[in-house]
């Protein structure tokens, strides 16, 4: 058997191995490459040391080691990928897929830009002065602002309205939405108090009468992502509204979705809209940006002038605040909104999206990759409104291994996301940009090209019971919506 000292002898030394290495180098700086070498060789001493191994590795193979520790400590950006998945915002996804004018605008604002800087003047202007009065008109509000996320603007209202003192929440309505936004929690770190009111299915206004010794706010939270069905009662805002005065108290609404006013869409159902929110009594409603919005992540709070400039004055909202990159966003996407012209926001353009135009996609998609058109729904996702469905076409792809497919059309260039369930692989058109329709065709040719099933007639390859991971808010929705 080999010494091991000699194995340990044939360990090259690490300037060697860098000046093998230019690539790295380049790549990633001298003095990670340096440390990548460095763990590499104390790997494989060690594992001299240990008996795990008797010899030494190849200077090239102790590259290629170093090479993978720097790729999974180096690891890149988010990647563009095409959503097929037929959930118009997939949290997993990056929710709300920006507008083209709002890319325009975070690239306009991404170098120096006049973000505090008052043109007229040449004094410091402020940050939030350019969107107070777009938010303030999309959600037909006296006063606004935005923050980080609907969270943070739900912690920075319970923060500075109710800090110390009691808040009135029913029972019904204690959620976790996204897996992260739990309420008791929020309302926890806020420093309010959480009293409960009436019962899980129960709750009527005559508790929120009733509830509670030193009451600061009634908040009124939307049920984005499950429903209570049965013997259920609860007050709508306007009958909230009159508890909240008679107590003297504000009523917050946090309405969740981003739907910024009614639009009388047969898909949204009931879905609470800021506008309305308001219009109903509640003196300020709160809302995501990234999510009907179809805006950057951010939170919305609109209303009374002088509660919002209360939450504004808080030490907290400068902690919460929006980056110079997020304001463009959401200022050019509420521009749009605002000029009606809805449709040019993807996610709208998404929803809306003319059936019969769909329908020739679909049909082009199946005839091109092997598959059939079958009636289907997208989802509306983003946590926001899990049973809101839109109903349109979608191609089954029948495959002996879909998710083998699905796994080397995430790899593909650019990354594919499909859905697979009942032992296929589906495509929903809609939440693809119709200009890569025949790229995506392709993709998907060349990924059931490789499946066992590839060689029998389209379709006989279907493998029932094959479901994937099903998103946690949604059954359609994988991979997980949220
Ligand atoms: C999605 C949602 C939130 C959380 O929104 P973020 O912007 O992700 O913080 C809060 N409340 C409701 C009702 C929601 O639907």
């Amino acid at each position: 058997m080999a010494d091991p000292r000699d194995a340990l002898a044939a360990l090259p030394r690490i300037d060697a191995l860098l000046e093998s290495a230019p690539a790295l180098v380049a790549r990633y700086g001298r003095a990670s490459t340096v440390a990548a070498l460095r763990g590499a060789v104390t790997a494989a001493r060690e594992d001299l040391l240990a008996g795990r191994a008797t010899t030494a590795p190849d200077p090239a193979t102790l590259v290629a080691q170093a090479e993978q520790r720097l790729t999974a400590r180096r690891p890149p950006p988010p990647r563009a990928v095409r959503n097929a998945t037929g959930v118009v915002l997939h949290t997993n996804l990056g929710r709300a897929p920006l507008s083209a004018a709002a890319r325009a605008a975070v690239a306009e604002a991404a170098g120096s830009c006049d973000v505090e800087l008052d043109l007229d003047t040449g004094g410091r202007g402020r940050r939030g002065a350019r969107l107070a009065p777009l938010l303030a008109d999309a959600c037909r509000a006296e006063d606004a602002i935005a923050v980080n996320n609907a969270a943070a603007a739900l912690v920075l209202v319970l923060a500075a309205l109710a800090g110390g003192r009691e808040v009135l929440v029913s029972r019904g309505e204690l959620v976790e939405i996204g897996g992260s936004f739990r309420l008791p929690e929020i309302m926890g770190a806020s420093g309010a108090r959480l009293v409960e009111v009436g019962t899980t299915n129960k709750t009527r206004a005559s508790d929120y009468a009733a509830a509670g010794t030193d009451v600061a706010l009634i908040l009124k939270v939307h049920r984005s992502n499950f429903r209570l069905t049965g013997f259920t009662e609860e007050p709508d805002i306007g009958a909230l509204a009159e508890v909240a005065r008679a107590r003297g108290v504000p009523l917050v609404h946090d309405v969740g979705s981003g739907l910024l006013a009614e639009t009388g869409e047969a898909w949204l159902g009931d879905e609470p809209s800021m506008a309305g929110a308001l219009a109903h009594g509640a003196d300020l409603a709160l809302c995501s940006g990234d999510k009907l919005l179809g805006g950057p992540q951010a939170g919305l709070l609109a209303g009374r002038s002088d509660l919002v400039r209360t939450c504004d004055g808080h030490p907290m909202a400068r902690a919460l605040r929006l980056d110079k990159l997020r304001v463009a966003a959401l200022s050019a996407t509420l521009h749009q909104h605002l000029a009606e012209r809805s449709e040019d926001v993807p996610a709208w353009g998404m929803l809306r999206a003319d059936p019969a135009t769909l329908n020739a996609r679909a049909r082009a998609l199946a005839a091109a990759a092997g598959g059939h058109v079958e009636e289907g729904t997208s989802l509306v996702g983003g946590g926001s409104a899990p049973d809101r469905a839109v109903p349109g076409p979608v191609v089954r792809l029948d495959a002996a291994q879909p998710e083998a497919v699905a796994a080397r059309l995430r790899h593909a260039e650019p990354p594919l996301v499909v859905r697979v369930a009942d032992g296929a692989v589906w495509v929903d058109p809609r939440t693809l940009d119709p200009a890569a329709d025949e790229a995506v065709a392709t993709q998907l040719a060349e990924a059931l090209a490789q499946d066992p099933a590839a060689s029998s007639a389209p379709g006989a390859g279907s493998t029932p019971g094959s479901t994937s991971g099903a998103g946690s808010e949604g059954p359609a929705a994988g991979p997980a919506a949220s």
